[in-house]
Parts: C-alpha cells; structure tokens; sequence
C-alpha cells in the first residue's frame, strides 16, 4: 500500500503542508495538504516539484577528512578535539557556528545552546541575518520584543494590501494564489506594490509605485506627516498605548514635497494617492521582505512603517497591521531558539543578565555568554583577519550567498579549520572544508519548522537515511558530548522540542511573547501526531490562537508601544562615474537560494534556464548592450559574466539580477561576488539591493 506523510515544505518562509506519498515501488508523490492552515491544499512550482529534487546524486554520504573517507568517531572526536583545543589556546570568541533558516528548530536550539551556554561565545550567527534580521530589530524597538503581529488570513481581510519590497508572487507563491483569490473575490480590495521593478506581483496591483532604491523610509515619513493631519490618525491609541510620537512626527515632518518626490522618485500624484489610499482605508495591511530587510537603512524602514500602523491604530486587529515576511522554511525558528548572534533562547536578550541567569540555570550550562556575538558580515571578516580559527557551517553555501564572496570565499580557504554539514559533496563551500559531515535531507529529516505568521509545522522523514548521513542535532549532541559537556544526551527530536517548550515557559511572568510551555510534556505520539499551530500556547491554557497586541499591549516595561524617530537617509545614491549603475539582486519564482536543490529539477530550470543581467531599454542601448548578448558587470569587490534580458519592466538606471546561480551551474555567476559588506547598523543586515556597479559587453577574448 501507499504510505502517505504530511510534512511541510522546506522552501519559502510560507510554510505549506505537503502530504507526501511513498509508492510500493519507491516513487515519491507531493500534493499539498488540504488540512495545512497556511495553504489550504495549494502548492506552488517549487513545492509541486520536490520530489524531483530528493535523488541522490551528488549527496555526501559518508564523513570525509581531507576529501577522504572517515568513520563518524574519527570525524567527530577530530572536530571535538580542534574545537576544544582552539577554545583552550584561543578563547571562545575564536570558534563560531555559521548555521542557517534551512535547518529545524531541534537543530538551531541545539547548535545554539553549545555555542552560547556551553562554549560559552555568541559567535553563533545564521544566513537568516541576510533575511530578516532588520525586521528583528524593528520589531524590538517598536513592540520591546520580536514579535510579528499578522498572520496570512489578514491579508485576505484588509481592503488595502501594501507589499513594499516584496515581489510576493514569485517569493511567496501560495500566500500571493490566497492574496489573488481575495482580490478575485472581494473586487474593491486595493492593492499597492512599491518596487523599483514593475515584477509579476504588479499583475494584481490597482497602483505600482516604482521607488527609488532605498526611498522607503522617504516615502513612510512622508505618509506619517501627512497621517498626523489627517482623520485617520488615532490619537486616542497614540496616547493610550504608544510613546515618542510627537519626536517621529516632527522628524517625518522635516521632509517637504520637494525633498519627499527627489528621495522617493515619485510623483507628487502618486504619493497623494498612496497616502489617501492608506488614510481612508481602516482596514490595511503592510507587508515587507527583502526589498525592506536588505538595506543599510532596513531597520528604520520597518520603524517607518509600523509608525504608521501605531498612529492609526491599525495594529492587533483582523485586517490590519504591519506584517514581515520571512524569506526561509525556518528563519522564524531560528528567532525562536535564539539562532541570531544578538539574541538569547526563546526571545530573550543576551543583554539581560536575568535572561542569562535564568537560560544558564534552565541548561544547567557551566558558562553562558554574556555578550552578542560576530553578526554574518562581521564573522567571516574575523574569519579573515585570523581572530575566528575554528568554523562550523551548517545546511547553507556562504561562498555563494554572503555579499562579497569573493572575500568570504578567500577568508574560508584560510581559515585554520573549517567543518560544513551539508546533503550534498560539492557545493562551492563544501569545496573548503578540512572536515564534511553528511546531513539528511528533506523528506529524511524529522523535526519542526515555525513559518512567516508564527505557525509551528512539523517536517517528518517518509525516506530512508541515505548512506551514513545523520540528523544535524545528532552531529552536535555528537560534539558536544565529546568536547565533554553534559547536557546533551539526546536520542530523539522530541526530547529537543519539550526541552524547548519548557524553556519558553521557564520563570516566564507573561513578559517574554515566546511561550510555548502547553507543548512541553510532548511525548513521541504527540509529537508523531502535531498538528500545526501558532504560538504562544502557554503552559495551563486551553489551546487556542492569539493575536497580538489585540489589547493594545506591547512589550516594553510600561506596555507600550514606541514611535522611532527616524530620518531618512540622505543620499542613497551609491553610483558614481566608475559605477553608474545600481544592481539589485533577488529572487526568481522557480530556484531556491544557491540551486543546490532546485537545480536537479528540469522543470524548473526550464522556466528561467540560465542567469542574466536585466536592463532597461534606453540603458541597454546607452551600453551597446542588445538582448541575449553576454554583459561583464563589476564593482569594485568582483566581476560577473552573465546573458543581458532587455525589458520595460526594469527602472532606468537600475540592474536586476538573480542571486541563485552558483560555480557548480554557471562559472562567473555568483552575483554576490559584486555585492559590498556594507550592512545596516542597527541590525547588521546587509544591503544586497543596491549596488553600484559597471557594465559593457563582453566579447570573448
Ligand atoms: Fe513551498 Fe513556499 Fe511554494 Fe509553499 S509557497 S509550496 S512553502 S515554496
């Protein structure tokens, strides 16, 4: 017979069910499952073709050393003696963890709970800082902690949708099929799209709005100004429940229409009809992703927009409020267990030293760090100037992924000892390990994963582990127990998961939003059994869904909201003589990060089968560019060679191109090679969607 699993998909930070079944023959089947709350049955390209993607060709198998085959014991005692052994002659601060949102909470608890309770450093950090970690910071500045207000059905309530810098219909496929049907439904809701490109999430659009890069924080303030005269503010919630609005007013109103369209690049009509859309529209949703996220002013763009929610109002109710979406399967997760180098277990702060106390004596940990640790950018520059000695990459390719990579690539190769945990052999970061640990994969793996509205899923092995490969909380209670520490002997991921839950409900007076202490007595029935849910399910309540700051508490000592007073940038305008052009790097609707997986797939790479540099007409023509030719882009950190695509749908002056492409697919084609490190300051996130760059044809020499 058949045999049917429910998991979920381990692509985007949507979070579908998928109910995978095993033929007698072997065959793997996908559809999507009916049951799953945030998708409803519905599955995009990526997620009907996974399994396309489960062969083995080109896994890891077996623990290498030195590119040679090794047992576990040797494997494991080698990276537990090099990683004691740096920490006695070096510190703490000298090893790191690079780990990533493709891993399961069990994991990221685990490689988080090493690093910061026993090894006692914070040098843990993951690629979901490249994410989403200036929406972190936002949250915490606006709200006193991480919390994400909105869930999916909000957007299928609100009469005015804003995605700002999300092309929603390729990143968040199944989530854009609910937000199109509503619209399909219900024809008066309006939807605003703010990008530079005209993407296919404009398709749905009543009004594309075509910024500037990095106009974002411009074009808020400009609407809180204009939101502080106007009906829609609510100065009632303002007094009630928020601080700081008279200082982030008077900052927004220091723009004047002027300033506000040279900043913006918008029209003064188009900014009056922006703004009259959201002053009459109680019911609005504010969504953001990278095109935000990814900004050396990102967390302030998110601090513009959640002020804008607090002087209306519209915030903890159906419908309404400001709503990040996270890009990965688990970088919700990750927020969870504290996966972020400036963050604690279950979402308390590294900062405090009663969080600290209570982690510490929760762990029953013989240290705890005491301060945050090397953000992604700054880690591997302390990976290249020597101060890390020891790395341990887990389930990501930061030889691809990271801006300047290049450098990262070099820093890797020079590092003393590297040890990356991956599915596959040959990735262009496995190519640089001294030690390589196989990972099983998804479909394999057995754990659970939280999505972008907070939604804890399970992910369930329906396939057997492949060769020696081995579940990635395993490897480091491997680790652990041999660099001598107690506290790691774990057999199952369930027992991860409860001690997880409890820590969430440890000593928790309700001031910590991260609770989810009712699921801490799990057992492997129940948890064989989970049905998704969304936290906080606190421990001694009746299980039941919360939403947010319904009653118009917040976080912060005195329940209250805060307004930031932020400024807008300046000048954002990084090009130059040498660099006249601005590179904007994303996604497109069928790869997923570096192809690692998605590339095995003929389906999708049938739909955009080779990497390329997207121009505007008049641009294409001012460089002699013409389409399908090959295009030499450069800025001053590398140099890519990729195919030119000619199209209106690009803004002049601007460059898309795909951040998936990787050595392994294409030579020349990893774009992040161009990005700088340059990051936001507040939340370390770097700025990967505007980059000055150079561009001429290239001719084969
Ligand atoms: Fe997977 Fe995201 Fe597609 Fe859903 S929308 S099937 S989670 S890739």
């Amino acid at each position: 017979m058949p045999v049917e699993t429910k998991t979920t998909c381990p692509y985007c930070g949507v979070g579908c069910g998928v109910i995978a079944t095993v033929a007698n023959t072997g065959t793997v089947t996908v559809k999507g499952d009916p049951e799953h709350p945030a998708n409803l049955g519905r599955l995009c390209s990526k997620g009907s073709a996974l399994a396309e993607t489960i062969d083995l060709d080109g896994r890891l198998l077996y623990p290498e050393i030195g590119g040679k085959r090794a047992d576990w014991d040797t494997a494991l005692d080698l990276v537990a003696a090099k990683f004691s052994q740096t920490i006695a002659e070096h510190g703490p601060d000298s090893v790191a963890f690079y780990v990533s949102g493709q891993l399961l909470t069990e994991d990221y608890y685990l490689a988080n709970k090493l690093m910061k309770g026993f090894i006692g450093s914070a040098n843990i950090d993951t690629n979901s800082r490249l994410c989403m970690a200036s929406s972190v910071a936002g949250h915490r500045r606006a709200f006193g902690s991480d919390t994400v207000p909105g869930t999916y059905e909000d957007l299928e309530l609100a009469d005015l949708v804003i995605l700002t810098g999300s092309n929603l219909a390729w990143c968040h496929p199944v989530l854009y099929q609910r937000l199109a049907a509503a619209k399909t439904a219900r024809p008066d809701m309006k939807i605003v799209v703010i990008d530079p490109r005209r993407t296919m999430t404009c398709d749905i659009a009543d009004l594309h709005l075509a910024i500037r890069p990095d106009g974002d924080v411009a074009l808020f303030l400009g609407l809180l100004a204009h939101l502080a005269k106007s009906p829609a503010l609510n100065p009632d919630y303002v007094t009630a429940h928020t601080q700081g609005f008279g200082a982030a007013v008077s900052a927004a109103a220091m723009l004047s229409m002027p300033a506000l369209t040279e900043r913006t690049g918008l029209t003064p009509e188009e900014l009056q009809r922006f703004f009259h859309l959201f002053e009459t529209t109680e019911k609005t949703v504010t969504c953001y992703s990278q095109g935000v996220n990814q900004s050396s002013s990102g967390t302030d763009k998110v601090n513009a927009i959640i002020n804008c929610h607090l002087a209306t109002g519209r915030i903890g109710r159906p419908g309404m409020g400001p709503f990040s979406l996270t890009g990965q399967p688990n970088a919700m997760g990750g927020r969870e267990v504290g996966g972020l180098a400036n963050m604690l277990a279950a979402h308390m702060a590294i900062e405090n030293p009663e969080d600290r106390d209570r982690v510490q004596r929760f762990w029953a940990s013989p240290t705890i760090a005491t301060k945050p640790g090397q953000k992604a950018v700054d880690m591997f520059k302390a990976v290249a100037d020597g101060r890390i000695k020891a790395l341990w990459i887990m389930a990501t390719n930061p030889v691809v992924s990271m801006p300047d990579a290049d450098a990262v690539r070099a820093a890797i190769e020079a590092c003393p000892f590297v040890v990356v945990s991956d599915i596959l052999r040959e990735t262009d970061t496995t190519l640089h390990a001294h030690v390589l640990l196989p990972s099983l994969g998804w479909g394999e793996k057995d754990g659970t994963v939280t999505n972008s509205e907070r939604r804890v899923s399970r992910q369930r092995s329906f396939l057997a582990s492949p060769g020696e490969a081995k579940a990635d909380w395993w490897q480091v209670a491997e680790i652990a127990r041999r660099m001598g520490f107690d506290g790691f002997a774990y057999t199952t991921p369930v027992q991860i998961f409860a001690e997880h839950a409890a820590l969430s409900a440890f000593e928790n007076d309700g001031s910590r939003d991260f609770d989810i202490g009712a699921y801490a007595d799990m057992d492997a029935t129940a948890y064989g059994e989970l049905k998704p849910f969304q936290w906080p399910q606190p421990t001694g309540r009746v299980r039941q869904e919360t939403r947010f700051f319904a009653d118009g508490g917040f976080y912060h000592a005195d329940n209250k909201a805060r307004f930031i007073a932020v400024e807008a940038p300046v000048e954002t305008d990084r090009r130059d003589a040498r660099y006249p052009l601005t590179l904007n790097t994303g996604r497109i609707r069928d790869h997923w990060h570096t192809m690692t997986r998605t590339g095995k797939s003929a389906r999708l790479s049938a739909h955009i089968a080779e990497p390329f540099a997207e121009f505007h007409p008049r641009d294409a023509m001012d460089i002699g560019l013409r389409p399908a030719d090959l295009v030499k882009l450069e800025s001053p950190h590398g140099t890519v060679i990729t195919r030119v695509l000619v199209s209106e749908r690009q803004a002049r002056g601007d460059v898309f191109v795909p951040m998936h492409w990787n050595d392994q697919f294409a030579a020349t084609a990893r774009i992040d090679t161009l990005v700088s490190p340059l990051t936001d300051p507040v939340s370390g996130q770097p700025a990967a969607k505007n980059v000055a760059i150079a561009a001429r044809r290239f001719e084969a020499e």
